[in-house]
């Protein structure tokens, strides 16, 4: 690839990050964390804060495409964009100089020179580097016979230039990060994540957001088969990637669902089903120091997510575990759209047996009364049954 022998650095310009105030130096050391995990067995030789951005300089790439560094700069959070940049000195031949060596090969009739500068003071404004350059290469295009054209509003290619106190960066390409803020920043959550398609795409909002997602997968084998505990695994693995590392708790809640099934009405099995899951992820939220509970409801996509039976089941958990549903206000084909961008779409869609699936009533409540409810999981008295669920669950770590 010819643009590997151009190449020495990666510049990561970050968007929110920079409103954080004080906090801006922890934002940034935890984007630098993130990034050297996210880099993990590419080579690199640094990556470093450097006048509000973050550089990771590469140094001898030993043959790795810049693609594999594209693929998992794709996924750090906190990135709004990103460029492969060439480095060098102020002065403005070496300026010149990288410019041509960055654009000789490239195929285009019309482009435009964009500059940047964070040291003000440099001798030069943007317009005026803009114009020096641009003549630069203008004439050597000349030169070579194959002239080529300014064109300020709608140029086929754009070579960016970035003046900062110390050096200059060139570059020909400005890709697009994920944004969001980067993982770990706000915290931990406990992820409910099924085989489907919905709670892996909620998982991921809160990751954007700045929140380490460890996630809990209810089961209860021999009941239901292996293959939605490995559709599981595959999506935490995938989601894994977003956030350099992944925790997933297995919990067979069998013995609970067999009460359940024998001792509450029929039309009320998936109420208590989810108050089950809930309550097994409050005591996950301890036992980790997390701060809530993400799931991937959207309101009244099934009867279990109408507004009172979503009250009937988030109320079975303190209120200082704090139940989040980020895709509340979607419709289906907008998760499934996000789910095929964050790569989870294809293996939530084969088809498991979800636990639930075999206990689901023909004509479910939906719109559990509180009263009813209570009364009768007290009755269940299922307390003890989760605490050794959770206590025995099985833990993988991914990543
Ligand atoms: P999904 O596609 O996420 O399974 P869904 O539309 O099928 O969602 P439900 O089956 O009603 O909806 O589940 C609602 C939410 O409850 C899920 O988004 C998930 O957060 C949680 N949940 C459901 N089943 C499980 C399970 N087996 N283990 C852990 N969490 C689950
Ligand atoms: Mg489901």
């Amino acid at each position: 690839m010819k643009e590997k022998e151009y190449v020495d650095s990666i510049l990561v310009h970050y968007g929110e990050i920079a409103l954080k105030g004080d906090n801006r130096e922890y934002f940034e050391e935890k984007l630098v964390d993130n990034l050297c995990s996210a880099l993990d067995g590419l080579s690199f030789e640094s990556v470093r804060r450097k006048y509000g951005r973050v550089l990771v300089e590469l140094g001898g790439t030993d043959g790795a495409k810049l693609s594999e560094y594209e693929e998992r700069v794709n996924r750090v959070f906190g990135i709004a964009n990103y460029a492969f940049v060439r480095t060098c000195s102020r002065d403005l031949d070496s300026i010149k100089k990288e410019a041509w060596e960055l654009v000789r090969s490239e195929d285009f009739s019309s482009f435009k020179v964009a500059s940047r500068r964070s040291d003000k003071n440099y001798r030069l404004n943007s317009v005026e580097l803009n114009e020096e350059v641009g003549a630069h290469l203008q004439q050597r295009y000349e030169q070579r016979g194959s002239p080529r054209e300014v064109d300020l509003e709608e140029p086929d290619f754009t070579l960016y230039l970035e003046v900062t106190s110390s050096e200059v960066f060139v570059y020909k390409r400005k890709i697009d990060g994920p944004g969001g803020l980067p993982v770990g920043t706000a915290g931990k959550i406990v992820s409910l994540i099924s085989a489907g398609i919905d709670s892996p795409v909620a998982a991921w909002k809160m990751m954007k957001r700045g929140a380490g997602v460890v996630f809990v997968h209810f089961h209860s084998f021999p009941r239901t088969d292996r293959a939605s505990q490995e559709n599981v695994r595959e999506v935490v693995e995938v989601l894994s990637s977003w956030q350099g590392w992944g925790k997933l708790y297995l919990v067979n809640i069998r013995s609970i669902q067999r009460k359940i099934i024998t001792k509450a009405p029929k039309r009320l099995r998936i109420i208590f089903y989810r108050r089950t899951m809930l309550r097994a992820a409050e005591r996950i939220v301890g036992q980790e120091n997390a701060k809530g509970v993400v799931t991937g409801d959207s309101l009244a996509q099934v009867s279990s997510q109408t507004l009172e039976n979503l009250r009937a089941t988030g109320e079975s958990v303190s209120s200082s575990v704090p139940i989040y549903r980020p895709n509340i206000g979607m419709d289906k084909h907008e998760i499934e759209y996000r789910a095929r961008e964050i790569g989870t779409y294809e293996i939530s869609s084969r088809s498991s047996r979800d636990c639930c699936v075999y206990m689901r009533p023909k004509h479910p409540e939906t719109k559990a009364s509180l009263n009813e409810v209570r009364e009768i999981e007290q009755s269940l008295e299922t307390d003890d049954l989760i605490s050794e669920a959770v206590a025995n669950s099985d833990i993988e770590e991914f990543g």
